[in-house]
């Protein structure tokens, strides 16, 4: 139930999507009419208030709306002047930072794209501040499943990102070479890589979200080619919740799903040991400056424990990786309150850090918290960084 304290719904997240519009037109065209509220609460109270907007501090072009208002079948939202993505999806291509001058950027897990869209709206806004319009941006997606490929084409088709954005589909990023020549420029890497889903808002927040040529068996509809229902597993949650446009209704799997506590345990490990696997993956691409990882879980086990767990890794020793702390992060991302927590009963990393060097980790983890009045959901992001001079050739 996504009712948090005293009566507030979650609110509809919208991302202006710069790469088409900015936020001075949407609030005159879109939102003409609509009021602004400094308190978020205001649109996230039930009953709902008429025409509000909240204007996000920690994330830019950034709006919260009252969940009922319908959007859908705004021209705004059907030719991708605005992205229906809930405030915490937005951290993790914030808090990387691409800058032109970073090189080629790599989402490594990107369907549906809500990432990868704001990667590149990000990286175009900050040429044209560097006045380095027309220099060469690349932001390489890669996206395993051949559906899911599908969905990422059109979104970011739609989000006019396709001059920026080239698509590795049907691709998984644990093949790709990271000393291969295509990606000797890789500077940065967004990881957003399938989780239990366990942050995502519950269906009392679920808004049906239409848009027309999406391909339903790609859009996380919870019915299978012959009408059975079937569980999607955390990435297809995750996804859903991501707002593209897709057809989001939870239906009656999202219970079901609730495993016993052995079984969860199961699972847990299982995702984090492919979780790590691909964060250590990242980590050897030769001249990656930056990474950011990311889960829409509220488990320890594939959050701060993957984080210390690649820290500790060979790998991350070996290429002079470290985590991003929280005094170098951007501001807003610094600003945010909810830090990374420690659950000494799941973990076997203790002995690897001194209780300073842990708190410190910790304190530059970044979670958001669900069912409350942040209005976000369950999410963890952390990012790591490298020193030019850490930077090793192959060996
Ligand atoms: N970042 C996306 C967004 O914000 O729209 C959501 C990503 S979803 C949580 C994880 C995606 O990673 C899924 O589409 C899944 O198919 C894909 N994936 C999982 N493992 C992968 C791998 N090894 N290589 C490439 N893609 C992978």
């Amino acid at each position: 139930n996504g009712r948090g304290a005293g009566g507030l719904q979650h609110p509809r997240w919208v991302r202006i999507n710069t790469l088409k519009t900015n936020l001075e037109k949407e609030l005159s065209s879109t939102f003409a009419g609509y009021e602004k509220t400094t308190d978020l609460r205001q649109v996230m109270s039930v009953p709902p208030p008429t025409k509000l907007y909240f204007l996000d501090p920690h994330i830019p072009n950034l709006l919260a709306l009252p969940p009922r208002i319908d959007l859908s079948r705004t021209t705004a939202y059907t030719s991708g002047r605005i992205i229906f993505q809930d405030k915490a999806s937005c951290f993790p291509a914030y808090l990387l930072d691409p800058k032109p001058e970073d090189g080629d950027v790599v989402d490594g897990c990107a369907a549906p794209g809500n990432k990868t869209t704001h990667l590149a709206a990000i990286l175009v806004e900050r040429a044209a501040q560097e006045g380095a319009v027309g220099s060469h941006l690349d932001v390489i997606a890669f996206e395993r499943d051949r559906l899911r490929t599908k969905t990422l084409e059109k979104m970011i088709k739609l989000a006019s990102a396709d001059k920026v954005v080239s698509i590795k589909g049907a691709s998984d990023f644990l093949n790709a070479n990271p000393n291969a020549q295509e990606f000797e420029n890789v500077g940065a890497i967004l990881l957003d890589p399938s989780c239990s889903g366990t942050g995502i808002v519950g269906r009392d927040d679920a808004l049906t979200i239409h848009l027309p040529e999406m391909n339903p068996t790609a859009n996380g509809n919870t019915k299978s080619a012959h009408g059975k229902k079937r569980k999607r597993d955390g990435e297809e949650k995750a996804a859903a919740q991501s707002s593209v446009p897709l057809q989001l209704e939870l239906d009656d799997s999202v219970e079901e799903e609730s495993p016993a506590e052995d079984q969860l345990t199961e699972r847990l490990t299982a995702l984090a040991t492919f979780q790590l696997r691909i964060l250590t993956h990242a980590m050897k691409f030769p001249n990656a400056r930056k990474i950011t990882y990311s889960t829409c879980s509220i488990h320890f086990e594939e959050n701060e424990d993957v984080v210390f767990q690649a820290l500790s890794s060979p790998i991350a020793k070996q290429h002079g990786w470290r985590i991003l702390q929280r005094e170098e992060q951007v501001s807003g991302m610094k600003d945010w309150p909810r830090r990374g927590v420690f659950n000494v009963e799941n973990s076997d990393i203790t002995a690897e850090f001194t209780p300073d060097e842990r708190k410190d980790v910790l304190e530059a983890c970044i979670r958001c918290d669900k069912a409350t009045e942040d209005g976000t959901m369950g999410f963890f992001v952390a990012a790591f960084s490298r020193d030019k001079d850490a930077i090793q050739k192959p060996s």
